[in-house]
């Protein structure tokens, strides 16, 4: 079950305090093939980051305790502005959306330190989130573009490199590059061959191949 708390922030662009809710507790009751779960009770996806009513900053509560000083960094998140509020899931797209470009902000303004791999692991948040097929596409390719650069340059963490080849053909099977989605599952089977331990992503890996299937 998905339990809230209140929670009371100061934005570190504008200075604005403003009451948010975050997520107290919450659990899933399976998961999609692409390893989206799906949750029991209330989806509490959107208080996992929140946006300042004023000037429009959306992060997760951590990072609402960053040093922001970049005149450039503000001038960028102020221009983008609040977000506007429409239906339920259209909030909850945006708001993702809203919240990975301020991450590649903080990034480029060197206010965290991340890596693509984490980038990544941020974005198909919005990528299984999206509540439209143009927004999904587009976060699909996001996400797929940086897990494929980490795999090339070999920073993908070694216990999870089957997963994540795995993951990019699902993903890119989701969005209809079916060509593309099997090379990448036949990779992860080849590749399995001398992997015991990895007997079960290779069994995922032919079944989505072979018999598609929607939930894990
Ligand atoms: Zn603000």
């Amino acid at each position: 079950m998905t339990t809230f708390f209140p929670i009371e922030l100061i934005c570190p662009v504008c200075g604005t305090e403003f009451d948010s809710q975050t997520v107290g507790s919450c659990g899933f009751a399976s998961k999609r093939t692409d390893f989206r779960p799906n949750y029991w009770g209330a989806n509490p996806v959107s208080h996992f980051y929140h946006d300042c009513p004023t000037c429009g900053f959306c992060a997760p509560e951590k990072m609402f305790d960053s040093e922001i000083v970049s005149k450039e960094f503000i001038k960028q998140i102020k221009q983008m502005g609040p977000l506007k509020k429409t239906s339920w899931e259209e909030n909850l797209t945006r708001k993702i959306e809203r919240a990975m470009r301020c991450l590649e902000l903080m990034k480029e303004y060197k206010i965290i330190e991340i890596n693509k791999f984490t980038l990544a692991n941020n974005w198909i948040n919005a990528y299984w989130w999206a509540n439209d097929r143009e927004s999904e596409l587009r976060f699909a390719n996001i996400v797929l573009g940086y897990f494929k650069e980490v795999y090339k340059q070999e920073q993908v963490p070694e216990g999870q490199i089957l997963e994540i080849l795995y993951l990019r053909g699902e993903i890119n099977r989701r969005i209809g590059n079916i060509e593309k989605a099997n090379e990448l599952f036949d990779h992860v089977l080849e590749l399995a061959q001398d992997l015991p331990d990895q007997s079960k992503i290779a069994s995922l890996a032919y079944q989505q191949k072979t018999d598609p299937q929607e939930i894990l």
